[in-house]
């Protein structure tokens, strides 16, 4: 029990150390409803029934609850809270009537299975989000599946657990061992669930590195490490610089709030234009860039051409107007293309596409002498050894 409470501390003391993680409290709260759960088992006989029997095992049942209604809150599911109250009150409410008032069995049975239906739904939920998935989440699932055999195990042989009135589980010295196994289960849940809520706080951490407050795409930091594993495969390769024609003007016709809000629509345009295995990023003021796997320049060259239609089309439904008229926003961009080697190691991969994306930029450059409001594709690659578009 003592072991229970400071499992529970130890959820109270993390969730001071994770603001904004709902489940801790809920699973720090299931930890102390353990607590009085085993408190009113081993009292059985010392405190009234109804405190030893009836209560601690609805304290129990709400426990297994709270476990399943936490996985929903770490999840961002709508947590459901009170649904961990179903089994508690049912229980209680059961456990006043035959047969369950008269069979020590019947008991046994019938909270048994609440607990394995609780198991069910907590597991159910660990394991359905694919995306979610890591080792102390996979970990989980196992430890919960074992309780969840004892408990079935428990539903099968329930007859032969009870035995004068007293549920061997609990009086008979023999079982000691599964007692101590359960503790240990408990506190290596605990643990799981700490190690669960650390490593998807650090991954928002890591994440929040490397990407850009205003528009949510990547930064320049990001775009360097997710394109690099994102064309490490090889293969025909693409890269898209763009900037912003006369931004500047932007600004100062219709301030730096509407300059804001049209680099986060630009930003909005880039990523439903390209595919979910482009990389798109925010490399500079109003600079934008992208590289697109498995792209030819024919690819490249069509999705540029949709990216700029779809920028003028919905900057234009900003309506946002001055002396000189509605602004259209238009934007240059730069292409290139390479074909990477299939087998390179990622110092190869990485110069190759520093090489494509600086030959991306001089195209842009080129958009930009030429009148802006262009597509321009940068000349074909220099072959220089060491870098893995030399070989292409
Ligand atoms: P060009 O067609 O040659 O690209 O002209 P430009 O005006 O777009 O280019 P220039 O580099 O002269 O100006 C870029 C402007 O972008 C200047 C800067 O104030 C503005 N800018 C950079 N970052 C932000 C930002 O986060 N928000 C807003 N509103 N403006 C920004
Ligand atoms: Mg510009
Ligand atoms: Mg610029």
């Amino acid at each position: 029990m003592a072991i229970s409470l400071l499992l529970a501390s130890a959820m109270l003391y993390v969730r001071w150390l994770t603001p904004g993680e709902p489940a801790l409290a809920q699973w720090a709260v299931a930890f102390v409803l353990v607590a009085y759960g085993l408190f009113g088992g081993a009292m059985r006989g010392q405190i009234p029934a109804f405190m030893s029997v009836e209560l601690a095992n609805a304290a129990l049942l709400g426990a297994y609850g709270l476990l399943w209604t936490g996985t929903r809150s770490f999840d961002r599911r709508a947590p459901r809270t009170v649904y961990a109250l179903i089994a508690p009150l049912a229980w209680v409410v059961l456990v006043q009537f035959p047969p369950l008032s008269d069979s020590m069995v019947d008991r046994v049975i019938v909270i048994s299975t609440m607990i394995s239906v609780l198991l069910v739904l907590s597991i159910v939920q660990l394991a359905r989000r694919r995306a979610l998935a890591s080792k102390p989440r996979q970990t989980l699932v196992g430890l919960l599946s074992v309780a969840l055999l004892v408990n079935l195990g428990r539903i099968i042989f329930a007859p032969s657990q009870v035995s004068g009135g007293q549920v061997l589980l609990f009086t008979d010295p023999s079982m000691a061992w599964l007692g101590m196994v359960g503790v240990a289960m408990a506190m290596f849940i605990c643990f799981i669930l700490v190690l669960m809520v650390r490593e998807r706080s650090e991954l928002i951490y890591k994440s929040a590195a490397l990407l850009d407050p205003l528009t949510g795409a990547l930064n320049r930091r990001g775009f360097l490490e997710r394109s690099l594993s994102a064309a490490m495969a090889g293969g025909p390769c693409a890269a898209m610089v763009c900037d912003l024609d006369r931004f500047k003007q932007v600004n100062d016709r219709f301030g730096h709030a509407a300059g804001d809000r049209l680099l986060a629509l630009f930003s909005d345009v880039l990523h439903e234009r390209l595919r979910q295995s482009d990389v798109v990023a925010r490399i500079g003021g109003e600079e934008f860039a992208a590289v697109l796997p498995g792209a030819d320049l024919a690819r490249a060259r069509e999705v540029a051409a949709r990216v700029q239609g779809a920028f003028a089309e919905a900057s234009a439904k900003l309506g946002l107007t001055d002396g000189a008229g509605l602004l259209v926003g238009t934007v240059s961009i730069g292409l290139a293309v390479t074909v990477l080697p299939p087998d390179a190691g990622a110092d190869q991969i990485e110069t190759g596409l520093q090489d494509l994306i600086a030959q991306a930029d001089r195209a842009l450059y080129g958009a930009k002498a030429a009148g802006r409001n262009r597509i321009e594709t940068g000349e074909a690659f220099r072959s220089s050894p060491g870098t893995a578009a030399g070989a292409a």
